[in-house]
């Protein structure tokens, strides 16, 4: 998920893979460590922290290699600290490893390799590959080929580089899953996970495609797919500037997490959903499980997004396994001295890991003898310290303050542990595998609503001199339109509330006239009728409707003065297809209304105060 560079050339690699490195650094990570093949022999440097600190620590050896490759690692498997930090090496200590992604059958693997005599020294994923291309190299006769048979075997995503004392002037990339681009140059070719690391040797490019394998010296490159079929790679030329290769090429951070959806729900779901038995695997659960399937009640603390992502969760838990669930802010629960009961659960969920006032919630819920579940995205802070057990939602970093991929697959997270839980309080198998399908076709869902951009755009435009704005939902979809209503404050300043639309009449509905925009999110399910009768509401009082519906819905076309179309799901489910045009919508008013959507004012980041 995080950052790669590889060197091969005449000149001095570390220089180059130091600076490679640091062109990385937007994309935020937790260490960063260097594998050089120096007078025939492999050394690796590695710390956790910033790669100033890799420097600190390199300090004045006198290091001069032509082949070296550089990592930042952005934790998914084992702690951040220095052990676990990339590169990662076999028992003989000849080849080194660094890679993006997640190996997702690396338990099976592990335990095989250790039944083979490998030891296995860290927490990661990773180095179990490494243990398997060595196991390959025994046989193969060279290393293109050996990690070409070692990626047959594994499940996962992936971007790698792999270098082998063996053969000290090739470097071996592979892709699946995880980008990985070659820069091609004069007596040296280089590769890195973005031309960020790139563009200051070489404009001259090839773009590694999933499925494929390459094998780089100073002069040359040779590409195959996994399968051995050689292929004959087009160079491209890059044009754009290093900021917009950090942003990927979209206008900002925000957009581009927006779009990275798709596959940040993919990296939640990986390894964990068993369609095929209906449930769910998740291994860092394991040593509360029991406590878990008795739970009495479950209680989920967070604060902003996290707490609708809160709220979007009590819907499927109790739906799906009959427990009854709280949600609290976090911020009111450290304070309110909380009646907890033996056989209460506590979830917190936070972006970060540090989120001050959620530690704070955790650290009450522990002090009155609750078992704490963690769903964060960083691995290894704080939160996921102390917490009993825990799902990292493995969304890759996110850099937007207003936070949005984070949200979905804290979302798919608390859906894994509702059908894992579900299917052992009683939901049968195939309603089980109902919704395993389901969840398994949330990222494709997801991308077809980025067709749907341009005209939500359009609506962003008739709309951007709004002052206020009204977002209405009901069931799991009145926490989507707490969050689209706390996107659109965020980043725009316009004020907005979401209600759950029944509500409305109880108060809001004074504030109604042509002047404000309504968004319901009004999918085909069990209470779209009523949704519809609170839409009739809000049209004879002359406001401005904005519906997010399904593909399929005709009947609302004659209601709404705007329809974003988003495709069915289960309505579980809903709120992470249903967030996406909401996302969208408030990112285009505040760009029309020329806001600075990464940075809004007064926001940060991970709130780490009180
Ligand atoms: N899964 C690997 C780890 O946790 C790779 C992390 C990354 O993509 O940076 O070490």
């Amino acid at each position: 998920m995080c950052g790669i560079v590889g060197y091969v050339g005449s000149r001095n690699s570390v220089p180059i893979l130091i600076e490679g490195l640091q062109r990385l650094e937007y994309r935020g990570y937790d260490s960063a460590g260097l594998a050089l093949i120096q007078d025939g022999s492999l050394m690796v440097i590695k710390k956790a922290g910033k790669v100033v600190d890799l420097v600190d620590l390199i300090g004045d050896a006198n290091l001069c290699s032509h082949l070296g490759i550089g990592h930042t690692r952005w934790a998914t498997h084992g702690e951040p600290n220095d052990l676990n930090a990339h590169p990662h090496w076999d028992c003989n200590k000849e080849i080194a490893i660094i890679h993006n992604g997640i190996i997702e059958n690396y338990a099976t693997l592990k335990t095989k390799l250790e039944h083979d005599g490998h030891r296995i020294l860290t927490a990661t994923d990773t180095e179990i590959l490494v243990h398997l291309i060595e196991e390959m190299y025994k046989r193969a006769d060279d290393l293109f080929t050996a990690v070409r048979l070692a990626l047959l075997e594994v499940e996962g995503a992936y971007g790698i580089l792999v270098i082998s004392k063996r053969e000290p002037d090739k470097i071996v990339a592979a892709r699946k899953g995880s980008p990985l681009v070659i820069g091609l140059g004069e007596n040296e070719n280089l590769v890195a996970s973005d031309a960020a690391a790139l563009v200051d040797h070489t404009r001259q490019v090839v773009y590694l495609e999933d499925g494929e394998v390459a094998c780089l010296t100073a002069s040359s490159f040779v590409t195959k797919t996994i399968h051995d079929q050689e292929i004959i790679k087009q160079v491209e030329e890059i044009s754009f500037d290093l900021e917009q290769i950090e942003k990927g090429g979209y206008e900002h951070f925000m957009l581009k997490e927006i779009h990275e959806q798709p596959e940040s729900i993919r990296n939640s779901l990986r390894g964990r959903l068993l369609v095929h038995d209906g449930t769910a695997k998740l291994g860092g659960l394991e040593p509360v499980l029991d406590t878990l399937y008795k739970a009495q009640r479950i209680i989920i603390t967070a604060c902003g997004t996290s707490w609708h992502a809160a709220l979007v969760g009590k819907y499927m838990l109790e739906q799906l396994t009959g427990i009854p669930v709280e949600v609290d802010y976090a911020s009111e629960f450290r304070y309110r001295n909380p009646v907890i009961n033996p056989g209460d659960v506590v979830f917190v969920i936070s972006q970060s890991g540090e989120t001050a006032d959620t530690l704070a919630a955790l650290r009450e819920a522990k002090s009155k003898g609750a078992t704490a579940i963690g769903i964060v995205n960083v691995v290894g802070s704080t939160i996921a310290r102390e917490t009993d057990a825990g799902v990292y939602i493995h969304a890759g970093p996110e850099i937007g303050v207003a936070s949005t991929k984070a949200f979905t697959s804290q979302i798919t997270v608390l859906s894994l542990i509702s059908l894992l839980l579900g299917r052992n309080r009683g939901l049968p198998q195939d309603q089980g595998c109902k919704l395993a399908n389901d969840l398994q076709s949330l990222p494709e869902k997801v991308a077809k609503i980025f067709g749907e951009a341009s005209h939500i755009q359009d609506i962003a435009e008739e709309f951007k001199h709004a002052q206020n704005f009204i977002y209405l939902g009901r069931g799991s979809n009145f926490p989507t339109a707490l969050e689209g209503a706390l996107k659109l404050k965020e980043i725009s300043y316009i004020h907005a509330e979401g209600y759950p639309a029944a509500e409305m009449k109880h108060g809001p509905i004074a504030l109604i006239d042509e002047n404000m925009p309504v968004v319901f999110i009004v999918p085909k399910d069990a209470i779209y009728e009523k949704v519809l009768s609170n839409m009739q509401e809000v049209r004879a009082r002359k406001g401005r409707i904005i519906a997010v519906a399904n593909e399929d819905d005709r009947e609302i076309d004659s209601l709404a003065d705007h329809v974003i179309r988003v495709p069915r799901t289960y309505s579980y489910f809903g709120p992470v297809v249903n967030s996406i045009p909401l996302q969208l919508l408030a990112y285009y008013i505040a760009i029309a209304r020329g806001c600075n959507v990464d940075q809004p004012r007064n926001l940060a980041k991970s709130v780490t105060v009180e």
